[in-house]
């Protein structure tokens, strides 16, 4: 283990200064409510009546047919899933989507600015495999959702696809061994295998701003653009909002790349901010495919893996990405939960003054790049470098120069006060809005199965959300559950994690379509028995470091819950995402025989 790189360290007067600084901001802006603060995005803000890409969507007849697996969601981890199991030879795969197309994220944030601040030749998946070499060191979003429908079409993914539909139950059928699968267009087809990949970042929400609902101006979440309003496009060109007082609420990751945007062609632009972000340098460029020696068989897969070691930190020869990211990697392990403790009692001194020094960089950053000192003293982020995601951009801060840019802090409070007919109250000042625009975020890791949305009955009929309410997480490496056969879940429980998202959900994706092959091949249904989901929760839980101090010292943020700390119990796999890789491997290799369980004696149970 290297112990987190730092140049300058602060004195000790410094990191005490510092410590009670961010202590008193914390204070500030914890509410009691925590999460609950949050409401759902509902009809009546106007935008989820119809798809704004597609208007309504087409009639068709419902389908009552068998396929071999049903795909719930068409975002990265069902797309990739979905390839990964045509690659492998299985005819039938049915993805299951409510957006118009694939893409998932992709496909419904098309907000001006929308770009991957991951770089694009390792978040972009199967690059290899398609031939695409993307031009940019960062991909706009339309790149990024052609690249998933390429996947797609090279895949044969759209022949059984179903847009525009949402799936409402799925119920084991123990006679059959088969899922039944129903969706809110009528269809109730039956699937041999279900995987679910409904995405971390799928619900958007709201502030539950008192007063929101008398707002009588345009408003929409930044997921849901409404270019009929705004005009222009996800680069710009937003005459519509010529002569507009504009509000955006929320400086997070959207934030930061929709703001810039914005205040080129509104009129006037609020922004209101309640936590400023962590703004790190950006730095896009162009990149030609001999930087990244796109000639050599299997140049993507390298370079994803070698982010992912540094980022995981693991050792590697070289750093191939050379970015903020990867400069801050040694930072980034309060973030994800990998293990790197291994007895050096100085680790965390060394880790808190390489923190306070990046994020004196950053807040230097602000102070050069923003003319206003009173602007720019608002802009400055006090707390730790992993409390909140970090952000990168370039335009960001220069924005705040411009005549038309008014940068409304609420100064550590609660936020926003309250919202009237006109527009937004802070400070007892009510700022008048034409449009206000929400980059409020998503219900992380809420998806339809824990939100209930999605109703799943496994064996004799035990729902899937009581036994989680009733158990707690219990999965074998987070992707089968005894009681629930032949169902793979995708996403970030119970496994490992990494800030370059699409490469763990394509790992997942070879990982479901192995499988399903073996089961095939053995005719035998997916299902651990539980000795083997409480041998993965001990694996969990033996190593998995306590990081819950360090979160609850954070501000508030979804990170820790708004304030609450993070969740307890063993979450995840603890020695990182590239061990639990060779983990899957080996296991694919020597015990994948583990999960598959003899027809008739599950049905002698
Ligand atoms: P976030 O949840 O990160 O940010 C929400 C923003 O809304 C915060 O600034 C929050 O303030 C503010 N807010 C919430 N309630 C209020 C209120 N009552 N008054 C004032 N402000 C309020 O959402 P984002 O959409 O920005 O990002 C979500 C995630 O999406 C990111 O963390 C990232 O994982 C992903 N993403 C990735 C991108 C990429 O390039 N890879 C780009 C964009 C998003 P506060 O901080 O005080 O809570």
């Amino acid at each position: 283990m290297t112990l987190p790189h730092c140049d300058s360290p602060p004195t000790p007067q410094e990191t005490a200064a510092l410590r009670e600084r961010y202590r008193v901001e914390r204070d500030r802006r914890v509410r009691p409510e925590g999460p609950g603060q949050y409401r759902a995005t509902t009809a009546e803000f106007g935008y989820f009546a119809t798809d704004p890409y597609i208007g309504e969507a087409a009639e068709r007849e419902p389908l009552h047919d068998v396929v071999d697996v049903a795909i719930v969601g068409g975002g990265f981890g069902g797309i990739l899933a979905g390839a990964r199991l045509r690659r492998q030879g299985v005819a039938k795969v049915r993805v299951v989507e409510k957006g118009g197309d694939f893409g998932g994220t992709w496909y419904w944030n098309r907000y001006p600015g929308i770009h991957c601040d991951i770089e694009s030749h390792i978040y972009l998946p199967m690059l290899d495999e398609t031939g695409y070499v993307p031009e940019w060191k960062y991909s706009p979003g339309e790149e990024i959702r052609r690249h998933a429908v390429r996947i797609a079409e090279q895949s044969g993914l759209y022949e059984d696809a179903l847009f525009s539909t949402a799936v409402t139950s799925l119920t084991w059928d123990e006679t059959a061994h088969q899922w039944v699968v129903a969706t809110d267009r009528g269809d109730t087809f039956r699937a041999t295998y279900v995987i679910t990949a409904t995405g971390t970042l799928s619900e958007p929400k709201l502030p539950g701003i008192p007063g929101i609902e008398d707002y009588k101006g345009h408003t929409f979440h930044t997921s849901r653009w409404d270019y009929g309003y705004t005009g222009g496009s996800p680069e710009g060109g937003l005459t519509g909002l010529a002569g507009k007082r504009v509000g955006v609420v929320g400086t997070g990751a959207t934030g930061v790349q929709v703001i810039p945007m914005l205040a080129e062609d509104a009129m006037r632009l609020y922004v209101f901010q309640r936590t400023p972000s962590a703004v790190d340098v950006r730095g896009q460029r162009r990149m030609t495919p001999r930087e990244v020696d796109a000639d050599r068989p299997g140049w993507a897969a390298a370079r994803r893996e070698n982010f992912l070691r540094i980022v995981s930190g693991e050792e590697a020869e070289e750093d191939l990405v050379t970015d903020r990211w990867t400069e801050s990697a040694g930072l980034l392990e309060k973030l994800l939960p990998s293990f790197r403790r291994d007895g050096e009692p100085d680790f965390e001194a060394a880790y808190e003054a390489a923190d306070h020094a990046t994020m004196n960089r950053i807040r230097a950053r602000v102070t050069a790049e923003v003319t206003d000192p009173a602007t720019a003293a608002a802009l400055q982020p006090w707390y730790r470098y992993a409390c909140k995601r970090p952000t990168f951009s370039d335009k960001y801060l220069p924005a705040f120069n411009r005549d038309n840019v008014v940068l409304v802090d609420t100064a550590g409070t609660h936020g926003i006060e309250r919202m009237t007919e006109r527009g937004v109250v802070v400070g007892g000042v009510e700022y008048e809005v034409d449009c206000l625009v929400f980059a409020t975020g998503f219900s992380v890791g809420v998806s339809g199965v824990t939100s209930g949305k999605l109703p799943v009955a496994g064996r004799d009929g035990v729902q899937l959300l009581q036994v989680l309410a009733e158990r707690g997480p219990r999965t074998l490496h987070g992707f089968t559950k005894n009681g629930f056969p032949n169902l793979i879940q995708l996403g970030s429980m119970q496994n490992a994690s990494s800030v370059n998202f699409s490469h763990i959900l394509d790992e997942q994706a070879v990982h479901a379509a192995a499988l399903v092959v073996a089961a095939e091949e053995k005719d035998a249904l997916l299902e651990p028995a539980p000795e083997a989901e409480d041998a993965w929760i001990d694996v969990c839980a033996r190593d998995a470091p306590d990081h819950a101090w360090f979160h609850a010292e954070c501000t508030p943020g979804y990170y820790n819950r708004e304030g609450r700390g993070r969740p307890n119990g063993p979450t995840a796999y603890p020695h990182g995402a590239v061990a639990f890789h060779d983990l899957l491997r080996r296991w694919r290799e020597e015990n994948i025989d583990e999960v598959l369980q003899a027809k008739t004696r599950a049905e002698g149970r």
